[in-house]
């Protein structure tokens, strides 16, 4: 027997096209995700006004499953984090951040990551696998589940959980698609954010098929130093991500600017001759700035960078006409700040070294996207 397919992994056009596949008629798709995300129904038979047999053929072949949830805590602050068995022996988490007229979610992609950025530690777990479109939709129904109890929902979500979404690109496409669809969790474009460390050839993809909104985590403003914190910009430098970057703003409203993300560690790129490089870099780029005060784990060799020091650099680029936001730190005593989370990573395979390997000759990225 086949796995049943699970179908919070499906947007809507998957959804219609399963049961075209199946000679029933396409808004039958559309019916089935108003069952299961509007009224939260998922048992088939209880779907009345689906035909007979198209009930039958649902309850044989499909099933909306949810991520099995391993612990779930809150912190002091409010924020919540799931840690998900995603089978194998490997957990991801999911990040709730609640905050006055918001609830954003931060999401997971990938099981680990491959890309080994330097300060971060979901890199240092290795990379065990994409996640499936189910598990990163999945996410986001749990997170609403639990904020139904008190009449709330999801209001923004933030693919800046563990991973590199641009390298899941078609899982992450159909669950951004979910997430933005009237039919199911219904958010704007606006407030459904992919964050990528620089796959150039997936930024000019997405721009092909969505609108979604987008951060650059850029972190360095010239090559050398984006080498050693990031290294995919040894594939993808500074030069070619910005081109990336005009071209995915150009297919956005006029209004609509890219998010470039940015964290601060003490005496690597916190200076204020960074700051400068950096309002240069970015002068004819339509974005706005997230100052990430690097957020320390055990072994990382990083600092926070001193209070001043952070806010002359905020005050250099705003002094420069850039809208540039602190972000503070949220969920540290329950270790769910930005690059604390980890979950478990089985990486038996060595498979992010392999990666690495290949990342460094040829052209796995280009594959994994095309
Ligand atoms: N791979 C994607 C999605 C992960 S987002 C990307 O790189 O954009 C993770 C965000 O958390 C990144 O912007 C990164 O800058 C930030 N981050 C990672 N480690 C961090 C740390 N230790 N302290 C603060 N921010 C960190």
């Amino acid at each position: 027997m086949p796995e049943p397919l699970n179908l919070y992994g499906l947007d809507r056009r998957q959804l219609e096209q399963l049961f075209v596949d199946q000679g029933l008629q396409a808004f039958r798709g559309r019916q089935i995700m108003r069952w299961a995300y509007h009224q939260g129904l998922t048992d088939f038979a209880s779907m009345t006004d689906l035909p007979k047999t198209a009930r039958a053929w649902l309850e044989e072949h499909a099933v909306f499953e949810l991520p099995r949830v391993e612990s779930f805590q809150t912190s002091r602050d409010g924020t919540a984090k799931w840690v998900l068995d995603v089978g194998a022996g490997n957990f991801v988490e999911t990040v709730l951040i609640p905050e006055k007229g918001r609830n954003t979610l931060c999401v997971s992609s990938q099981i680990g990551c491959m890309l080994d950025c330097s300060f971060c530690s979901t890199g240092k777990q290795g990379f065990s696998g994409n996640l499936a479109a189910h598990t990163i939709v999945g996410q986001a129904v749990l997170a609403n589940q639990h904020l139904a109890a008190s009449g709330e929902h999801v209001t923004n979500v933030v693919l800046m959980g563990m991973g590199e979404p641009l390298l899941n690109f078609d899982a992450v496409l159909a669950a951004t698609n979910v997430f933005m669809d009237d039919l199911a969790l219904g958010l704007s474009k606006r407030r459904v954010t992919v964050s990528t460390a620089g796959v150039v050839p997936g930024i000019y993809r997405l721009a092909e098929e969505t609108d979604v909104a987008l951060a650059i985590s850029l972190h360095a403003p010239e090559d050398e130093l984006r080498n050693e914190l990031v290294p995919i910009n040894r594939k993808y430098p500074i030069a070619e991500l910005m081109a990336a970057c005009q071209h995915y703003v150009s297919r956005l409203g006029p209004h609509r600017k890219l998010v470039i993300e940015y964290t601060l560690m003490r005496g690597v790129n916190d200076q204020l001759e960074h700051a400068k490089a950096l309002a240069a870099l970015l002068k004819n780029l339509r974005c706005k700035i997230n100052l990430i005060p690097f957020n320390p784990f055990p072994g990382s060799g990083y600092e926070r960078p001193a209070t001043e020091d952070i806010r002359r650099f905020q005050t250099h680029l705003m002094n420069q006409g850039y809208a540039t936001m602190l972000r503070t730190t949220r969920g540290e005593d329950i270790d769910a700040a930005c690059g604390q989370l980890v979950g478990q990573v089985k990486d038996r395979t060595k498979r992010q070294q392999r990666y690495r390997e290949r990342l460094a000759q040829d052209s796995v990225i280009a594959r994994s996207t095309a």
